[in-house]
């Protein structure tokens, strides 16, 4: 039987017996370079266009986007790194050599954990006052995020550990 002929039916195959998407991945196998030129190619002569593709695809894609992200995360932490610190000095007014320059003078060190003892290097992000917008000190993400979740408010801090206090009382009166 002639290869562009289906044998259950003996008629012949659509477009001639070729289906064009194998074809093309079989060119695309055996010129993996030049496909992956034109593919660059074509991404920046459409540049907006293919931005729009993207942001179809990642939506599209949750789990796959994830998985992408902690790739490029996990094979390239340097540059991470090196992304978050200029946000964050931008994000806060500073020049990355001012905020290196803070985070030396307190040897990568939390402003909070030192005061409870902990002398942990860690990554310090830069704490500010929400109302005035003025830079505070340095915190680890986990104080950071914490001071975040009582609005900055001292009052609210406060509150917190009059409640912490009377519950530990009730929990030692209870044993
Ligand atoms: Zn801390």
């Amino acid at each position: 039987m002639r290869p562009d002929r289906d044998p259950s039916t003996g008629r012949f195959k659509k477009n001639g017996g070729r289906d064009s998407r194998a074809n093309s991945k079989r060119w695309r196998e055996r010129h993996r370079e030049t496909a992956k030129q034109r593919i660059k190619q074509w991404s920046q002569n459409n540049s907006e266009y293919h931005k729009l593709l993207r942001k179809k695809w990642r939506k599209a894609h949750p789990e796959a986007e994830k998985k992408m992200k902690n790739k490029y995360r996990a094979a390239h932490p340097e540059k991470i790194t090196q992304d978050w610190k200029k946000y964050q000095a931008k994000r806060y007014g500073m020049t990355v050599e001012q905020r290196e320059a803070a985070v030396k003078s307190r040897q990568s060190r939390c402003d909070i954990c030192v005061l409870i003892g902990d002398m942990t290097p860690v990554m310090l992000c830069q704490d500010h006052d929400k109302a005035t917008g003025q830079n505070r000190g340095m915190l680890c993400s986990r104080h950071n995020l914490g001071l975040g979740h009582f609005n900055h408010s001292p009052n609210e801090l406060l509150a917190a550990v009059e409640y912490m206090k009377r519950h530990s009382q009730l929990q030692l009166k209870a044993s």
